[in-house]
């Protein structure tokens, strides 16, 4: 029987997993489809009770879905719970495990992007939406002492660091209002940079002006369409090294693949069709949607890093 793997979302018609979990079931000689549901919020519950039928291999969720699916599965793993969302679920039986993959994909990203050197300890994040989520907990696993959260409304980065409370307890995280003088204060004690907000997803804008970024910044922008936003451009420019969220897409593919499978993920292959997709995305003039779920692979990661002051 040809199983089934769906992407539950609203909107899922431009996804980019498809194309990415699809060729890897192909190359892996795996009989199985990824299809695209398109579901409201009030047809979640019915969504996800039919991935316990038996042709179901699991599923991804993206936007708008990841946290209200929580309480639709029997069981979340760490990062999930940790998280507050559900980006894949696995089968066991009939019982829906609910996974965050997106953790692995910001600790693969992180990992490429700060490479042979020792890994920061401080860092800011931007933003307090569900990618921020994933990246704070990153860090916190990863072992940074302190990290801030600026977010356009202050009250959803307090929530943020409310939520984190216990797991943070041994570290410092912390919400501030933004302010450029703020930011660039705590830009001047770090060394890593997440925009984890959506601004440069869909018009030429950074969430931050240029000049408050200072050289040997690592930054990481999750958004990955287009490839270089301008705060990518305008670090490089200040001589920082940076990267866009292509590999953070591909790696979280990648775990889920692993985790539907069993199997290694394919990754080379995973990137060369989810960037065929986004160029194919980019070509026919398409507005990138936020895409949260899917997966990705091991290979040469390095391509979506740039050398700073350059
Ligand atoms: P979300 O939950 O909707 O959060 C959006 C965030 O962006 C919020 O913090 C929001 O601030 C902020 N924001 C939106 N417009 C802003 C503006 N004009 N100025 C300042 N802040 C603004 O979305 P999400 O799921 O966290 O996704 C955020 C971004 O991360 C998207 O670009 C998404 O594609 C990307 N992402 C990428 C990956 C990947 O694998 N590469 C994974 C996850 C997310 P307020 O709370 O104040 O509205």
């Amino acid at each position: 029987m040809t199983k089934r793997v769906v992407l539950i979302g609203h909107p899922v018609a431009h996804s980019l997993s498809g194309a990415m979990q699809q060729a890897a079931f192909d190359a892996k000689g795996i009989d199985a489809r990824y299809e695209a549901w398109d579901k409201l919020p009030l047809e979640l519950a019915e969504a996800i009770a039919e991935l316990r039928g038996e042709e179901f291999l699991g599923a991804n969720v993206t936007i708008p879905h990841k946290e209200k699916t929580v309480p639709l599965v029997d069981r979340t793993t760490e990062e999930a719970h940790a998280t507050g969302a559900v980006n894949t679920i696995t089968k066991e039986g009939r019982k829906l495990i609910g996974h965050n993959t997106d953790v692995a994909g910001f600790d693969g990203a992180l990992e490429t992007l700060v490479g042979k050197q020792k890994m920061p300890r401080q860092a800011v994040v931007l933003g307090a939406g569900g990618g921020a989520r994933a990246v704070v907990f990153g860090l916190i696993r990863e072992g940074f002492q302190r990290v801030v959260v600026f977010n356009r409304h202050l009250h959803r980065a307090e929530g943020l660091v409310k939520f984190f409370g216990r797991s943070a307890a041994h570290m410092e995280l912390r919400a501030m209002p933004w302010h450029e003088s703020v930011i660039e204060a705590e830009l001047s004690k770090t060394r890593i940079l997440v925009n984890a907000t959506s601004v440069g997803l869909s018009g030429d804008e950074s969430p931050i002006p240029g000049e408050l970024i200072p050289p040997d910044l690592l930054v990481l922008d999750l958004v990955y369409h287009p490839a270089r936003t301008r705060l990518m451009r305008e670090a490089e420019a200040a001589g920082c090294q940076v990267m866009n969220g292509e590999l953070m897409l591909l790696h979280q593919g990648a775990a889920a693949f692993r985790l539907w499978t069993g199997e290694d993920a394919p990754l080379d292959l995973m990137r060369e069709a989810l960037e065929a997709a986004i160029a194919g995305r980019a070509t026919s003039g398409e507005a990138a949607i936020i895409e949260l779920a899917s997966s990705g692979a091991p290979g040469d990661v390095t391509a979506g890093v740039a050398g700073g002051g350059g």
